[in-house]
């Protein structure tokens, strides 16, 4: 706990200094589940301090949070200044990804008891503003969507696929509901509501859906004072985004990669991970044609705006295989930005005393 905290401060400290368009990535560990103790599986993943002794494969993060890890403080640590960025008019965006059943829609969405990094967000949001002169300037809209199979749907008034068009705002799914928010008691409704017309895998009925990707956009516009006393009109975009199970995806075996469904889901995961490459890279031609999702999001990961990555893994050793891919992918996220820009750990860790000591790492063990 102390550690975390201790963390995440320097983590603050390194932002502020550091590459503005860098990709910030964060792991949470869920609880062993039920299921997964009747299993007899054991607890394969340990995050311990840098200074430990390791003994298995392991991997550094931003920050990684265990399963004791309450919803507030993963939004606290994670997406809490992005709110702050969006109220000065640039974008940001949070993805949450991971194998089905490793705590994505709970980060996200969580309960009603619970509430998720959504929520939060919106929560913190309407606080921000009313704490603000502002007040009664701004208008907050929110829209919903899903992206299954390279189709679009409105997730808030569900019904035909929505036909992506470009404006003067960018790329924007014609006729999505965009919802009016006053406050955030009527958002997490709202959002269940929605959820639940997530499409359903049809193999397995009773679960919600691991191919869809939910896209929730908060779109906040505002009229300010500039310096010269114009008023000026801000807007800033926050994408939260619940991506479909990985599993398929980073599978590296084709055989697993079966039928169109998953070939679509892998084709929007992939093109996802070659845009923020190029993005990163600093290429001039940026992918984003290459997939529905890619398209949707394309302001909100180019431009001004601020990504943040949270990989959600089980404990369990029955899900060795995924974890270890969904941690290499998460790496690999944090590694492609270390090539390319000058501010990054190394200098964070000189700069700042007690870096060392609070770095933690996360350890995955196959035998325990
Ligand atoms: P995903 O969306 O990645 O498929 P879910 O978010 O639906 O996975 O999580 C699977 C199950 O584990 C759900 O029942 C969820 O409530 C539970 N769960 C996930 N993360 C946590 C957590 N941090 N604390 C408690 N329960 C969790
Ligand atoms: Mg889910």
């Amino acid at each position: 706990q102390e550690k975390m905290e201790t963390y995440a401060k320097t983590e603050k400290n390194g932002r502020i200094g550091g590459d503005e368009s860098r990709i910030h990535v964060f792991v949470r560990l869920r609880p062993m589940a039920k299921k997964e103790k009747e299993a007899g599986s054991r607890c394969c993943v340990k995050i311990v301090n840098k200074k430990d002794r390791l003994k298995g494969r392991h991997f550094s993060f931003d920050a990684s949070f265990p399963d004791s890890t309450t919803q507030h403080e993963v939004y606290t640590t994670t997406t809490a200044e992005l709110v702050e960025e969006v109220l000065q008019g640039r974008n940001g965006s949070v993805f949450c990804y991971g194998a089905t059943g490793a705590g994505k829609t709970y980060t996200m969405l969580g309960t009603l008891e619970n509430p998720g990094v959504m929520v939060l967000a919106i929560k913190d949001l309407f606080t921000s503003i009313r704490q603000r002169s502002f007040d009664g300037n701004h208008v907050v809209q929110l829209s919903y969507l899903e992206v299954y199979n390279e189709t679009v749907r409105d997730l808030l008034s569900p019904g035909r696929p929505l036909v992506l068009r470009e404006d003067k705002q960018g790329i924007v799914a014609a006729g999505i509901t965009q919802y009016r928010a006053y406050s955030t008691d009527e958002v997490m409704a709202l959002l269940q509501r929605g959820n639940q017309n997530r499409t359903t895998e049809p193999t397995r009925a009773n679960e919600t859906s691991s191919r869809s990707h939910a896209i929730l956009q908060v779109v906040v516009e505002y009229r300010v004072k500039d310096a010269l006393m114009n008023i000026v009109n801000r807007v800033g975009k926050l994408s939260l985004i619940d991506l479909a199970g990985s599993e398929r995806a980073l599978a590296t075996d084709q055989r697993t990669l079966r039928s169109l469904e998953g070939a679509n889901i892998n084709r929007s995961l992939l093109a996802l991970s070659s845009c923020i490459n190029a993005l990163v890279e600093g290429k001039k031609h940026i992918p984003y044609r290459n997939s529905k999702l890619t398209q949707l999001l394309k302001d909100s990961l180019g431009g001004a705006c601020n990504t943040v990555m949270i990989a959600n893994i089980s404990p369990s050793n029955l899900s060795f295989g995924e974890t270890q891919n969904t941690l290499h992918w998460a790496y690999r996220a944090k590694e492609i930005r270390t090539k390319t820009s000058d501010t990054n750990e190394e200098v964070i860790q000189v700069s700042e005393t007690g870096t060392d000591q609070a770095k933690l790492l996360l350890e995955l063990q196959k035998e325990n």
